[in-house]
């Protein structure tokens, strides 16, 4: 089964996506994770990612679409979940062409639709309780974040409705209620 977990900054896709890999036995690739590793390592990459990530920007699509084909082509697993990639139109059209190559098919895309003012709090709580708060979790950056995905991330959802891959779940009930209705699509859509 192949999965995107797709919404804004703190809709919670890791903590779903954290759900769905236990229950279907999945692969998460979390380009943020990677690039925040990246960053750890001291590697080039990381340096070159970590001044575009601090102000909320979008890293380059080469670094981010060779990243996944890299975890891609060397992982063991078929079942992978895509957490907060694809993060524009180039990138889920690169996507397709991976997949098509490795013969292997896109199942579901999974929106998780949160208001703008109930992320903001939630990551502004976030920061508060964090003893290792990302150095993107601030207000200003923030904002940065919502304006790029509302800018650039949402606009491929047209290119999956007309794929007729798109379902959207409500994401401001708790983890269970959200996890639940994500559950119910599943079932229904996805063939296991
Ligand atoms: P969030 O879900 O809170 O937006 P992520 O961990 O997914 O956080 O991403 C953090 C930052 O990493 C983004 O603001 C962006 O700079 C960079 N990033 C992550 N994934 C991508 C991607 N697919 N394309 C470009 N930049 C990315």
């Amino acid at each position: 089964m192949i999965l995107i977990l797709f919404g804004p900054p703190g809709a919670g896709k890791g903590t779903q996506a954290q759900i769905l890999v236990e229950r279907y036995n999945l692969k998460q690739l979390s380009t943020g994770d990677m690039l925040r590793e990246a960053i750890k390592k001291g590697s080039d990459l990381g340096k070159e990612a970590k001044s575009i990530m601090d102000k909320g920007e979008l890293v380059s699509d080469q670094i981010i679409l060779s990243m996944i084909r890299e975890k891609l082509e060397n992982a063991e697993r078929e079942g992978f979940i895509f957490d907060g990639f694809p993060r524009n139109l180039e990138q889920a059209k690169s996507l397709d062409e991976i997949l098509n190559k490795l013969k292997l098919e896109l199942d579901l895309v999974i929106e998780i639709i949160v208001e703008d003012d109930v992320l903001i709090r939630r990551i502004e709580n976030r920061v508060r309780e964090s003893k290792d708060a990302r150095s993107d979790d601030n207000a200003e950056v923030l904002k940065n974040r919502l304006n790029v995905y509302h800018q650039s991330t949402e606009m491929i959802k047209p290119y999956y409705l007309e794929k007729n891959k798109l379902v959207q779940i409500d994401g401001m009930g708790s983890i269970e209620e959200v996890s639940n209705d994500i559950e119910s699509h599943l079932s229904v859509k996805v063939k296991q």
